[in-house]
This record gives structure tokens, sequence and C-alpha cells, in this order.
């Protein structure tokens, strides 16, 4: 069914006839930022990896492990094969021979199908040795993960993946250069190397062409909380909230109130209703205090209670935080024991200061981005719902 709908179709006549350095033109021009959550232009990323000399590696991170988002596990469901041929145009631009994807040991559906699209791809001589009769070969496999948030942080993965603790480490020395067994590692996730084939097939221009002047193309939202229509839907980005949650989703359930909409997972923020309009894209998130990350959003109505909706956030990252450096350990528990208290009706005068004081330690001085995201729910929520 994939090779029907031109499936492999960008991969063969990549190899026909396209240098590898013309691809990571392409993936340059088309704007394509990685889909994971920082944003990243992945042209670059590619770029910088094939720069550099050794065994190197492509990785693909399906370690997708937000509250209520899901966008990874129905594309590695739905439609393995546009992962696997992203990761093989990807390993042809950056000279690569081995990927590896990393995926959630929770996803076993994910995992069944992929294994499917392997076996497949290699009996029709798309994957493995001399690929299409040419001298371009490529092996992936599959590694799945060990349950924890921060194996989705790239060098808490790639340890996690070379059979280490999957704990991050300062990045003085980007994993493109130095990554997976200290060679030169791509690392993307599902959704990027999805989006590869189809802007191959159909030019740069034809990408580059949906969405805002610095966020092209498309990006899936899990759409989940208090709306009527719940699931996922792809967008061109610099669509509008509200579209989003209010023509997609179809509002608000009960007649009751919009409240606030959360985006980007637990490292996000809480968005209130004076932002509806706003068009959603990297810079546009982060201007009011969130982030894209890989799509989650929740919607929040007239019953939520944000001072919760903050404590629960924190409650998952104390439960994820790694636990090696100071700030992040020791910051979010005082971060979560104050919150906890306000909950319980105990809040005291200087409370408020305190968690701004603690948010703003914990995001100047821990070591990873789980750490220096971390408050994002907190602030954003004194920021726009201090009154409550
Ligand atoms: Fe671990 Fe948190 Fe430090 Fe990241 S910031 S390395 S998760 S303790």
């Amino acid at each position: 069914e994939y090779i029907a709908k031109k499936g492999y179709q960008a991969l063969i006549d990549a190899l026909a006839g396209v240098e590898p350095g013309e691809i990571i033109e392409i993936i340059k021009a088309s704007g394509l930022r990685g889909r994971g959550g920082g944003g990243f232009p992945t042209g670059i990323k590619w770029a910088t990896c094939a720069k550099h000399s050794g065994d190197r590696y492509i990785i693909c991170n399906a370690d997708e492990g937000d509250p209520g988002a899901y966008m990874d596990r129905s594309i590695l469901e739905g439609d393995p094969h546009s992962v696997l041929e992203g990761m093989l145009i990807a390993g042809y631009a950056i000279g690569s021979s081995q990927g590896f994807i990393y995926v959630r040991n929770e996803y076993p559906l994910a995992v069944k199908r992929l294994v499917t699209a392997i076996k497949q791809a290699e009996a029709c001589g798309l994957l493995g040795d001399n690929i299409a009769g040419t001298d371009f070969s490529f092996n992936i496999k599959i590694s799945t993960g060990a349950g924890a948030f921060v194996c989705g942080e790239s060098t808490a993965l790639m340890a996690s993946l070379e059979g280490q603790v999957g704990r991050p480490r300062a990045k003085y020395v980007h994993t493109v250069e130095k990554g997976f067994r200290d060679s030169p590692s791509n690392l993307n996730n599902v959704e990027t190397y999805a989006n590869v084939p189809a802007i191959l097939l159909k030019g740069h221009a034809w990408y580059a062409g949906m969405g805002t002047e610095h966020s092209k193309g498309t990006k899936v939202f899990s759409l989940v909380g208090k709306v009527a229509n719940t699931g996922l839907v792809e967008v061109p980005m610099g669509i509008s909230l509200k579209e989003i949650a209010f023509s997609m989703g179809g509002g608000v359930p009960k007649k009751k109130k919009f409240k606030a909409v959360q985006t980007g997972g637990p490292s996000g923020g809480c968005i209130p209703e004076q932002y509806l309009d706003l068009p959603v894209d990297y810079q546009k998130l982060a201007e009011v205090g969130s982030i894209m990350g890989s799509g989650g959003m929740i919607v929040m109505d007239q019953d939520t209670c944000m001072v919760d909706v903050a404590r629960y956030f924190m409650d998952f990252l104390k439960e994820e935080s790694c636990g090696q450096c100071n700030p992040c350990r020791e910051g979010i528990t005082q971060v979560l024991e104050i919150l906890t208290e306000i909950c319980a009706g105990n809040g005291k005068e200087g409370d408020i200061e305190l968690l701004e004081e603690l948010g703003s330690m914990i995001q100047k001085f821990s070591l990873c981005g789980l750490g220096t995201s971390a408050p994002n729910p907190v602030l954003t929520t004194l920021l726009y719902f201090r009154n409550e």
C-alpha cells in the first residue's frame, strides 16, 4: 500500500541521481524544523553531522513521553514506512549505514508494526545491503526505551541506547559531532523523518509554501482535555489556537467557558483566553511563555484549578527528574511542596515570590532541558492566573 502511494519513490529517485549534498540543501530550503520540541532546523543539523568524520548514525527518537500526546505513536502504528524512508534518505544524505529507532516500551503495537515494516522493506531490497542495486547500504535496529521521560533528551537517549543509565550530560560537544558511541549522530523524531519523503517528492517550495515565515510546513497536534472532539489534527503552521480548539476541537462541551490551553507538555505553559487568536508557530508560542514541544495540546475549562494543573506537572517532573543535579532535583521538589500546601489550603504569604525565585533558579542552573523548562507551567500560571 505504501509503495502504491509513491512510497520509497523519493529514496529511489535520490539514489538514482541526487547527490547527498543536494538532498541536504533541499531539506534546508524546505525550512523543516525538528518536530520533537526544540525546533532546530533539520537541514542544518544534517549538514553539521555530515561534516564530522567517523561511523555516523541516524537515530529516530520515538520516546514520546508527554502526558496526553500520541502523535508519534499514531505515525508509527499507521504509517511506519514513511519513518523508515525518512531515515534511509537521511542516511544517504549524511553518509551513514546504520539507523536506530529508540521507541517507548509502552508502545507495543508501534514496535510490532515497525518490526513488520522493517521485514517488508528488507524483503523488497529497500533496506539492507546494496539498496535498489546501488552501493548504498543501510540497516535499522529497534531499541525499546527504559520507560524514563528524560530518555527523550538527546544525550540521555544515546546513553540508554548504548546500554548505560539514561542520564543527560553537558553538551559542550554536540551529539552531531560526538553522540552515540562517541560518533557523529543525527537525532530527529518520528514526525520529522516522516516529513522527509514528501518534501523530496513534492519539492521544498511546496513544503515551504505552507506555514509562517520561520515555521514551515504542517504540524500534528494531539488535542485533548475539555474539547468536544479529542484526537490528532495535522494543521499548517500559523493556524490560530482558536481554530484548533474551536473549529476542529468543537469547543468546550457543556456550554462551559474556555479557560486555557497547555501546549508543549510538562515543559510548556498554560496560554489564557486572551491569546486564542495567536498563530501557532515556534516563535509565537515562545513569546507568550510556552513552547511548541512535540505537539501536546490540553484544553482546560472554567472548572480547571490552575494551581492544581501546575502541581500535576511538577509532580510528573519530580518523578521524572534523573536527580543528578541539585537545582532540578531539589528545586522541583520544593516547588511541588509549596504547590501541594497551597492546594490543601495552607498557602502562606511569600509563597508566590518563593515559587518565582525557585523557578528562575531551576531555569538558569539545571543541566538539561528537562530542568531548564520544568518551571514553565508554574511561571506561566503565575503570569496569567496570579489571582487564583
Ligand atoms: Fe537530570 Fe534534571 Fe539535571 Fe536534567 S536537569 S540532568 S533531568 S537532574
